[in-house]
């Protein structure tokens, strides 16, 4: 079997922070599988071989993932050279990880190709880095796709609010709320500063600031929506519009 699937980040938006190997994989495609994450500027430049969009970004997936999986696999036993387009890195919350486990249950060869991830890129583009001598010596990446008050969220809410350094929150619009107020609740200081980072690096980005306390109301008053970056800690105090 000379098939092989490649495992790849796009980065967080735009053509220039994609790396050399995931433009050199790309070009070498018999099939791109994709979803709407990498953006338009990237997915408009995809080279012209046989495409599918395995999802809508925030709507219902148009696959569902185990579908994608099969898909990869059947590709790849048809001796073809597969690209699974994702955006940021793979494995951070790509669902990397799971589609790597398959491709290995079905003996198929597999490459990763990293990718520069938005829980960092996205606040470092806007001036906020995720760690800073002087404000975070620590970063937690965090899910907020779970409503923490669910009784057996897989987050420890309580160690978190008492948790020093950054936290860096993907796919969080939705539970904002929830989750601000989980962190309240715990202990964590109503005035820590919050940033919302919107379509980052793409033209119509938008932030959003605040504080702990106020930054749903003022998310849900400016209409905030997905794919944004949540960013909570004094690493905060760093912006500048
Ligand atoms: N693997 C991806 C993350 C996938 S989860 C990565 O490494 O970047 C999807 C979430 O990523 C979105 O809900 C959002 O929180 C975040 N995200 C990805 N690209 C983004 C962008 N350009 N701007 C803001 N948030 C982004």
């Amino acid at each position: 079997m000379t098939g092989k699937v490649y495992l790849v980040g796009s980065g967080p938006g735009g053509l220039g922070l994609m790396t050399f190997r995931a433009r050199e994989v790309i070009d070498s495609a018999d099939v791109i599988l994709y979803d709407q994450l990498p953006g338009e500027e990237i997915i408009s430049a995809l080279p012209d071989v046989e495409k599918i969009d395995v999802g809508k970004y925030g709507g219902k997936h148009t696959k569902e993932q185990d579908e994608i999986e099969l898909l990869m696999v059947k590709y790849a036993k048809e001796d073809k050279t597969v690209v699974r387009l994702k955006g940021g890195d793979p494995f951070l919350f790509g669902r990397g990880g799971e589609e790597l486990e398959t491709l290995r249950k079905y003996g198929i060869n597999a490459e990763m190709v990293p990718g520069v991830t938005s829980a960092i890129a996205v606040p470092e583009c806007v001036g906020i880095p995720v760690t800073h001598r002087k404000f975070a010596s620590q970063v937690t990446f965090l899910t907020g796709h779970e409503d923490p008050s669910k009784k057996d969220s897989a987050i420890n809410w309580e160690w978190l609010a008492g948790s020093p350094g950054t936290i860096v929150i993907l796919m969080g619009v939705k539970n904002l709320p929830n989750i601000a107020k989980a962190l309240i609740e715990n202990g964590m200081k109503k005035d820590k500063p919050v940033a919302i980072i919107e379509r980052g690096l793409r033209p119509d980005q938008r932030v959003t600031t605040g504080t702990l306390e106020n930054i749903a109301e003022t998310a849900q008053k400016k209409g905030v929506k997905a794919p944004a970056i949540i960013v909570i800690g004094e690493v905060v105090s760093l912006y500048k519009e």
